[in-house]
């Protein structure tokens, strides 16, 4: 028996299905998941000693690669010093600073701790702003696990949300609308329908909870043009895109301003950091200001902090996203024609340092498109990649991530294993 399968059996004794988080266990693809004892630069190993490129980067944080030195001297420092205070410090103001620098659109933050708080939180703030309860989302996009974000559409068109969750009561369900991303009809109909009621629309401006799927940019400015003639607050889940696809954000990409910005993975650097922010007349409704309750004991955490900041400082080095999106399309384009050599129907798309891989002949536009991708056909490349020694996400429906430590010879040694992987699809 391997390391990882006694170790994944003892993990289910204590732990529901043996992980943290649910995609961790390989339900979507099958398998053992793998169990890591470290990590650095492009790699990690499991409890085997085996050695993985890995493409998931903690699902985003490691942008600057595992155990960059900087980062743990950062970490080793400031743990030196004491962990938690429970009390203002001078990092926060600094990290503060550093996001709204870096993301015009925010003129205020919170610090919080993870990507789940900081969106159910703004939604909060924006529901206390307005004075509205209802809030729109799309499908295929995720937003964390607040009650009112385990939501999908109802029957037909207009109707309010269902819970995907047992344990959601469909009285707070039913507060959330679910549209489909990049049709824009649909929001227009929505907002004339109800548009004095809608507290907020809250969007992945480049979707990677689903895979990777662009908005479209007539998507994002309608968006923009309803909330602002109706009163609602537009949120960017920039969760996973922020500090990923370029140094501003989607955001920046589209040259559209939310009124609020919704962060985490990234300025975290690998430790639990998230933020909120936008509009200083919207966050000033915030306690201790405002009437708007939001706290956290760990908010800020001084190492946290420290790892982000220097994350932060690490990705504003001259050419670091040209450089990062660069390997990413040098890694898409070998990937897909990988696959058009063996005639395998397939497509590859990236945004900075985020990719999706679609098998399907053309690069999804939607979420239907999306769904209808062969997924054994993933399930059987995943598996094939992982015994070459290259770690994808475990799920055709998640994006994929790329570190500055992603070098030229990493990615030959990636695109060789995809060719071995490709032809043993259609053996
Ligand atoms: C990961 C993610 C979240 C949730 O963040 P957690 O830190 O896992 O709670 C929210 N929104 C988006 C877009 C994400 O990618």
């Amino acid at each position: 028996m391997s390391q990882n399968d006694s170790l994944f059996a003892r993990a289910q004794r204590s732990t529901p299905g043996g992980v943290n988080s649910p995609v961790r266990a390989f339900r979507s693809v099958g398998g053992t998941p793998r169990f890591i004892t470290r990590a650095e630069g492009p790699y990690f190993w499991d409890a085997d000693g085996k050695r993985y490129i890995d493409y998931i980067g903690s699902w985003g944080p490691a942008i600057v690669g595992h155990a960059h030195p900087e980062v743990i001297k950062a970490v080793q420092a400031a743990a030196a010093n004491g962990l938690s205070f429970g009390a203002p410090t001078e990092g926060e103001i600094l990290m503060a600073e550093e996001i709204c620098k870096l993301v015009p659109s925010i003129e205020m933050v919170r610090l919080v701790s993870s990507g789940t708080e900081a969106a159910m939180s703004a939604l909060r703030l924006a529901r206390g702003v307005t004075g509205r309860d209802m809030v729109i989302k799309f499908e295929g996009c995720y937003h964390g696990h607040a009650d009112s974000m385990l939501v999908k559409a109802g029957s037909g068109l207009l109707t309010f949300g269902n819970p995907t969750s047992a344990g959601v009561p469909a009285d707070f369900a039913k507060h959330t609308m679910v549209l489909d991303y990049n049709d824009c009809a649909q929001l227009e109909e929505t907002f004339s329908n109800m548009g004095d009621r809608i507290a907020a629309v809250i969007v992945e401006p480049v979707a990677g909870n689903m895979n990777l799927l662009r908005a479209t940019s007539e998507f994002l400015q309608t968006m923009r043009r309803l909330c602002t003639q109706h009163g609602a607050v537009l949120m960017f889940d920039e969760v996973m895109s922020g500090f990923r696809v370029a140094l501003g954000g989607a955001q920046s990409l589209y040259g559209i301003q939310p009124d609020m910005t919704v962060l985490g993975k990234v300025i975290g650097g690998g430790l639990p950091v998230a933020a909120f922010g936008g509009r200083a007349d919207m966050m000033k409704h915030l306690a201790p200001l405002g009437p708007v309750y939001q706290a956290g004991t760990l908010s800020g955490n001084p190492v946290a902090v420290a790892a982000g900041m220097s994350t932060l400082k690490i990705i504003q080095q001259p050419s670091f996203y040209e450089k990062l999106g660069t390997q990413t399309r040098k890694l898409m384009e070998g990937m897909a024609m990988a696959a058009r050599e063996v005639g395998v129907a397939f497509s590859a798309d990236s945004v900075g340092g985020m990719f999706g891989i679609y098998f399907s002949e053309h690069v999804p536009e939607n979420y239907a498109q999306i769904m209808a991708g062969n997924k054994e056909r993933f399930n059987q490349f995943f598996h094939a990649m992982l015994d070459a020694g290259v770690y994808l996400a475990p799920s055709a429906f998640e994006a994929g991530f790329v570190s500055a430590m992603h070098s030229d010879a990493v990615i030959d040694e990636t695109l060789a294993a995809a060719r071995g992987s490709f032809a043993k699809l259609t053996a």
